[in-house]
């Protein structure tokens, strides 16, 4: 199936590549230039395990191909998908510009049947805003062509982004209609096109738009949730004598609960969990609907970050020489959005700290988001060098690896800050360090 998808970041870019491995053809569309330019040549604009060689790969059978102009591509093309950025505006309400810009764009124009796919994460009634933009503008242009907009939210982790795609939990698809024949139309082309996917055994759920719009907040703000309630109980276990550790252990192990996404730390990040629980939360006082537990996750989140940057503050003097370890929101990504690093280094660089940090791929995209006075180094050990303290913010495996004695001697002084409870207490004292983690 011919396919255009606009918009390669993170999502566009792995649908674009995976959607071309599993023989579809594949043009991607990006307004950003210096990206089209890149990806021409087979280079991937940002980091994710697995992405370059499937783009390669696709460059070289020809099912992919990439520009920066969608109206020439339309006429080819029956299935269209919009995987712009939705990012949060002033209010943190999603910013949906870029997604009105793709439909208004289809609605100037297309002249023939095309099934408009929303793949960015958009606050309910969206879908149903695209269909009416693109059917005002068909009707001024006297064109009478079907243009029905399916909601298809994307549910991939960055670091995992290729598999995730590849072999999802599930596909869900959210579809509307006005006409029956629309309806039926739009559902056997997505049937079509993750036929790949599903005979290998996986779910493609069908839905109204409404509720798979509504599915892709839930999921995150659920997940975020998750996260904000181990972190919500650290500050009673480290008050009572507790190990958070153990007591997320103790309820995980209950089938119901599972042990995922109840790993203490300094809370969550990225482009997803933080933009997603409050857009959720607008969209709660757009309609009047409370969402206590989400504006609760919120709180507790930006709490457990600031708590982090206090305990730093009241633990070291001022000027002190501190190493941090990890900049990326989280391990195998580039991504700096939201990123916790960006507070945690700020502040302790507005107290008159010097830092020296260290990231395996986060360093460049990190730049200009840190203070200019913060410096950065090529391994673990060489931004520890001389430290009074480490900081431990991502959990990379390369950090995990990282021999405690080597760590202790080419330290200043003694103190490990563990942000995402990655090391056993006493084999950080047992190295000769003092241990601080989180919840324990
Ligand atoms: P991104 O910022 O990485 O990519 C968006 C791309 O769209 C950019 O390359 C940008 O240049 C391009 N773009 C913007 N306006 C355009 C236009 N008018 N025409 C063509 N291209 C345009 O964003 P992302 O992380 O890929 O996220 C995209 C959407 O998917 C968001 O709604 C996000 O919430 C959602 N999502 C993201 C993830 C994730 O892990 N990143 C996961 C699930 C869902």
């Amino acid at each position: 199936m011919k396919i255009v998808i606009v918009g390669t970041g993170y999502v566009g870019l792995v649908s674009a590549a995976c959607f071309a491995e599993l023989g579809h053809e594949v043009i991607g569309v990006d307004i950003d230039a210096e990206k089209v330019r890149k990806l021409k040549q087979g280079i991937s604009p940002m980091y994710e395990p697995g992405l370059e060689e499937l783009i390669r790969s696709g460059l070289k059978t020809k099912r992919l191909s990439f520009t920066t102009d969608l109206i020439p591509v339309l006429p080819h093309v029956k299935i269209l998908f919009s995987a712009v950025a939705t990012p949060p505006d002033d209010g943190y309400k999603a910013d949906l510009k870029a997604v009105f810009t793709v439909a208004e764009t289809v609605g100037k124009y297309i002249n023939h049947d095309l099934i408009f796919v929303n793949k960015s994460t958009v606050p309910v009634g969206t879908g149903a805003e695209c269909e009416k933009r693109i059917a005002a503008l068909l009707k001024k242009r006297g064109v009478s062509c079907h243009v029905p907009v399916v909601s298809n939210p994307e549910f991939l982790r960055e670091g995992m982004a290729v598999t995730d795609t590849l072999m999802p939990d599930r596909i869900i698809i959210g579809i509307n209609g006005k006409a029956i024949s629309d309806k039926r139309q739009a559902t056997s082309i997505m049937e079509d096109l993750y036929r790949p996917i599903t005979r290998v055994g996986k779910p493609l759920i069908f839905m109204s738009r409404e509720s798979a719009e509504i599915v892709k907040y839930a999921s995150n703000a659920f997940l975020a949730t998750k996260i904000s309630f181990i972190n919500m109980l650290t500050e009673l276990t480290e008050k009572t004598g507790g190990n958070i550790r153990d007591v997320a252990k103790g309820i995980g192990l209950d089938n119901r609960i599972g042990p995922k996404f109840l790993h203490a730390g300094i809370g969550y990040g990225g482009s997803c969990f933080p933009k997603d629980v409050k857009a959720l939360m607008a969209t709660s006082r757009e309609y009047n609907v409370p969402l206590p537990i989400i504006e609760a996750t919120d709180a507790v989140n930006h709490h457990q970050r600031h708590r982090f940057i206090e305990l730093i503050k009241k633990a070291l003097p001022k000027k002190s020489h501190i190493a941090v370890w990890g900049l990326a929101f989280k391990p195998k990504t580039d991504d700096m959005r939201e990123a916790p690093s960006i507070d945690i280094v700020t502040a302790l660089a507005k107290e008159g700290h010097t830092i020296t940090t260290f990231d395996p791929v986060a360093m460049d995209r990190a730049k200009p988001l840190l203070p200019k006075k913060v410096s950065y180094s090529t391994s673990p050990l060489a931004a520890a060098k001389n430290a009074d303290a480490v900081l431990l913010l991502t959990e990379w495996d390369v950090f995990r690896g990282v021999d405690l004695k080597d760590l202790k001697e080419v330290m200043r002084g003694k103190k490990l800050f563990d942000g995402r409870n990655v090391y056993e207490p006493e084999e950080v004292k047992g190295a000769g360090l003092e241990y601080h983690g989180i919840g324990i």
